[in-house]
């Protein structure tokens, strides 16, 4: 989950990262004015959008007074951001900055580890940075047993020649990220810019968090910074059935047993669609290998409500959970559906596919076709799809 720079400021601030004196999210410009006259003025008025180059946009305004902050709020408010609709913006003093600098914490695939990356030449685009000066762009691997202590924060500091006089002040801010990286279970946490403000303070004025959602459970408060209003009402419903699904752009709907087996699912169905005009997967769902009656019943009712979907593939192949079970279980979701109103096409294969097929068939069940192919049943659907559009 991605977080919004009002919510990467609170984690920095609540583990000791100096963010500032204060900030307000408001979503009008009134309330843009009345925090202008709280903080005293000058403030930042800055669009809240999961997009990074907001300023670029025209999204992080100074105002002088609150007159102005009103006017700069009602500026930003409604502006598109790489496509995201600005509902909300950020109002906070205006800091005076110094210089900018650049520092993150990241987890590096590749190389399995936990990686900083650092530049004395912040505030730009870090992308750009990367491109044109690589050498201005310090990258120095984190070992995740050892963490990032003081020493630690001064050899990113070094690497990245942050200016001497500062790397005592910047190291403190330093190992307050890395542990806001740990104990919020972060996959990123980046300060763009950590600035250095005329008394020399350390702050940081922008901030942005991935949090891993694999370390929900360990964090039941970050359930609150869940943006219910942005989240895809399919994907919560999913979410809250603990179904692993995925809302995809196509009219398909796609179930299976296994990620592997769901992400092939995905090209053949894109593969077989291009013969009737662009026919695409609707959605992502993995049922796992489990697959009980209820998870299928759970599974087919998501997809089913999905006013894009116009045909359903479901593709399973038996392992542990033989296929006769797996066709009980499509029997019974049946069942437990009160109407079943679109195509479904399923393909049965492997551990005891014949006796599968065999309930399958016997069952009956209106709207369901049954075929031994994968590449077959996902033209077939994918046929449905385009007729029903
Ligand atoms: P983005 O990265 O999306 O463009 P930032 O938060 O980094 O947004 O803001 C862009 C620029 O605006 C910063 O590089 C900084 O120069 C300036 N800025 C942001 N917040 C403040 C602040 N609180 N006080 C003064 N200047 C700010
Ligand atoms: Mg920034």
């Amino acid at each position: 989950m991605d977080l919004y720079e009002f919510q990467a400021k609170d984690l920095f601030a609540a583990h000791g990262v100096p963010v500032g004196p204060g900030q307000r999210v408001v979503t009008d410009a009134v309330g843009a004015g009345e925090a202008a006259a709280e903080f005293g003025v000058p403030v930042v008025i800055k669009a809240q959008v999961k997009a990074g180059g907001r300023g670029k946009a025209g999204g992080v305004r100074v105002a002088a007074d609150p007159d102005e902050a009103r006017a700069r709020a009602e500026d930003i408010l409604g502006l598109d951001i790489k496509g995201h609709t600005v509902r909300r913006v950020l109002v906070t003093p205006a800091a005076a900055i110094a210089e900018e600098y650049y520092l993150s914490f990241l987890l590096d695939r590749a190389n399995r580890t936990f990686l900083a990356m650092a530049s004395a030449e912040g505030g730009v685009e870090i992308e750009q940075l990367a491109v044109e000066r690589p050498e201005a762009l310090a990258r120095v691997p984190v070992d995740p047993n050892e963490g990032v202590d003081l020493a630690k924060a001064r050899e990113i500091l070094a690497a990245a020649r942050f200016p001497e006089d500062i790397r005592d002040q910047a190291a403190a801010v330093v190992v307050a990220l890395w542990e806001t990286f740990v104990a919020e279970d972060a996959t990123l946490v980046e300060v763009n810019p950590l600035v250095r403000d005329r008394d020399d303070a350390v702050l940081a004025l922008d901030g942005k968090v991935t949090l891993d959602d694999n370390a929900a459970f360990r964090h039941p408060d970050h359930a609150d910074l869940v943006d219910a209003e942005a989240e895809d009402p399919l994907e919560a419903r999913a979410k809250a059935k603990h179904l692993n699904y995925v809302k995809l752009d196509g009219e398909v709907g796609v179930i299976g047993n296994g990620a592997g087996l769901v992400m092939s699912t995905l090209d053949v169905v894109a593969y077989a669609g291009a013969e009737f005009g662009g026919v695409e997967p609707a959605n992502f769902l993995d049922i796992g290998g489990g697959a009980s009656a209820e998870i299928m019943a759970d599974g087919l009712e998501i997809v089913l409500s999905d006013p894009d979907v116009k045909s359903v593939f479901v593709n399973v192949f038996g392992g542990i959970t033989a296929c006769d079970a797996v066709a009980d279980g499509i029997v019974r979701a049946f069942e437990l559906l009160a109407s079943v109103n679109k195509p479904v096409v399923v393909r049965l294969d492997g551990n005891n596919a014949a006796e599968g097929r065999r309930i399958l068939d016997g069952a009956a069940l209106p709207g369901l076709l049954r075929l031994d192919s994968m590449d077959e049943a996902a033209r077939t659907a994918a046929r449905f799809a385009a007729k029903g559009a």
